[in-house]
């Protein structure tokens, strides 16, 4: 399926407004795909698997393309993404985020990061709850983790199609982002539930299959 041009425009233009910015999720989709989007102006996009990102990284090395990590990553594929990652949306231990810093000290650079946090009601979704998270900023916030940057939050509300629950998912976790003043990143929403989730706070926006198509159904 073609990349929907006329899609992308208008989410544009809808989030400019909003000052919401846009992350391209372009799993499964092809490297024409992302250039077609590239060309049409889309510079953040973002990949779900380590190895998948790995080889469009490698093959699309000539545009200036920022690649965000939006899936579960397993600390020993860390390496794999620290020379190039942009953002990893998808922090969800202090074991992860201190294999980041290791790796990110190695090559010389800041690794920017969310930490994920868990707000469904459904159990195969990976995230940190409030406390952990207030743990992990008490040791970042202590010094402990100088090569990395924890810039906000990021979750992904319950896959239904009832807005009440997904608002009652998105307003909560605002509500904890708000405590944390120094946090400027609240990444939530995806093609079904981006509209609630800017309603509630989200300042970027993970779109998939409104600009790329619907996917096949292994992601
Ligand atoms: C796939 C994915 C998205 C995009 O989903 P769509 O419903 O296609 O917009 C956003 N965030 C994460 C973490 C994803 O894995």
């Amino acid at each position: 399926m073609a990349v929907n041009i006329d899609n992308y425009k208008k989410l544009v233009k809808e989030l400019k407004g909003k000052n919401v910015e846009l992350v391209a999720v372009s799993k499964t989709k092809t490297n024409k795909d992302i250039v077609e989007l590239y060309k049409a102006g889309q510079r953040d996009f973002g990949e779900n698997y380590v190895q998948e990102l790995v080889e469009k990284y490698e093959a699309l090395k000539d545009y200036d393309i920022k690649w965000h990590f939006v899936g579960h990553l397993q600390t020993n594929k860390v390496k794999l993404i620290a020379q190039f990652v942009h953002l990893i949306q998808s922090v969800d231990s202090l074991k992860l985020l201190q294999e980041i810093d290791k790796l990110a000290g190695r090559n010389k650079r800041k690794i920017d990061c969310l930490l994920q946090v868990f707000i469904s009601n459904e159990e195969t979704k990976f995230g940190l709850d409030a406390n952990q998270l207030t743990d992990i900023i008490n040791e970042y916030n202590f010094g402990n983790l100088p090569n990395v940057n924890i810039k906000g939050l990021m979750a992904m509300a319950s896959l239904t199609d009832d807005a009440a629950q997904i608002k009652k998912e998105f307003a909560g976790l605002q509500k904890l982002y708000k405590k944390y003043t120094e946090l400027s990143i609240l990444s939530t929403g995806m093609s079904q539930d981006y509209k609630i989730a800017i309603e509630n706070g989200s300042n970027m926006v993970r779109i998939g299959s409104l600009l790329f198509g619907e996917r096949k159904k292994k992601a």
